[in-house]
């Protein structure tokens, strides 16, 4: 499976771009900006963009779908309980300084328990809500990888003091559907660098008393 990791943005949120090698099927995760350069790395590996997931409703990790959209003609995956955060890009864009961006539609609900097709491999939704209500994440089992969002960091956590956040609840998510996965998997995270489950068990020290 192809798979680049780009820092896009103010923040540098990390944008995945998946693509199966046989059938150039695409899947992108969190296209926050530079779009340009998203689109750039599909045409590059000539993929089919087959969809568009939001992990979270944050202007870092949304604020480029729309254009994407427009581009690749790609549904957007996003969990209804971000809508309302959704609604709130003007809001987001004034608490970072940045110029508002265009809200994007969402074509189908990324619910818990979903599964997205990228040629053979099966893209798993784990619904893990606390940094907003409408979080997910990515388990992605033949690849032993999971896109975590802004809910699990290399020696961190989502922060929970924005609108929607939850500082049990982050807790509970990571967890009951994060820890339980397999200790090698590669966790990429929302920002910053990859790291694995076994690590954050270990060493991650939001989580201490918790696995
Ligand atoms: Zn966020």
């Amino acid at each position: 499976m192809i798979h680049e990791i780009l820092p896009v943005g103010l923040l540098q949120c990390n944008c995945s771009i998946f693509g199966d090698e046989a059938t150039r099927e695409g899947l992108v995760v969190d296209p926050g900006d530079e779009i340009a350069s998203i689109l750039e790395i599909v045409r590059r590996h000539g993929l089919t963009v087959k969809a568009i997931v939001i992990t979270h409703a944050h202007i870092d990790h949304i604020g480029g779908a729309a254009r994407l959209k427009q581009a690749t003609g790609a549904p957007v995956y996003m969990n209804l309980n971000d809508e309302e955060l959704k609604g709130m890009l003007d809001v987001q864009a004034s608490w970072l300084g940045m110029q508002p961006v265009e809200a994007v539609e969402t074509d189908a609900p990324a619910r818990d328990g979903d599964k997205l097709l990228v040629g053979a491999a099966e893209f798993l939704v784990l619904h893990t809500p606390g940094h907003t209500q409408g979080s997910i994440s990515l388990y992605l089992p033949s690849e032993s990888k999971l896109v975590a969002g802004d809910t699990l960091f290399r020696d961190s956590i989502g922060r929970t003091d924005l609108p929607g956040g939850n500082p049990r609840q982050i807790l509970r998510s990571i967890h009951d559907k994060l820890l339980p996965l397999p200790e090698e998997t590669v966790v990429i995270p929302g920002h910053g660098d990859a790291t694995t489950i076994g690590r954050e068990k270990q060493f991650n020290p939001f989580l201490e008393g918790l696995a």
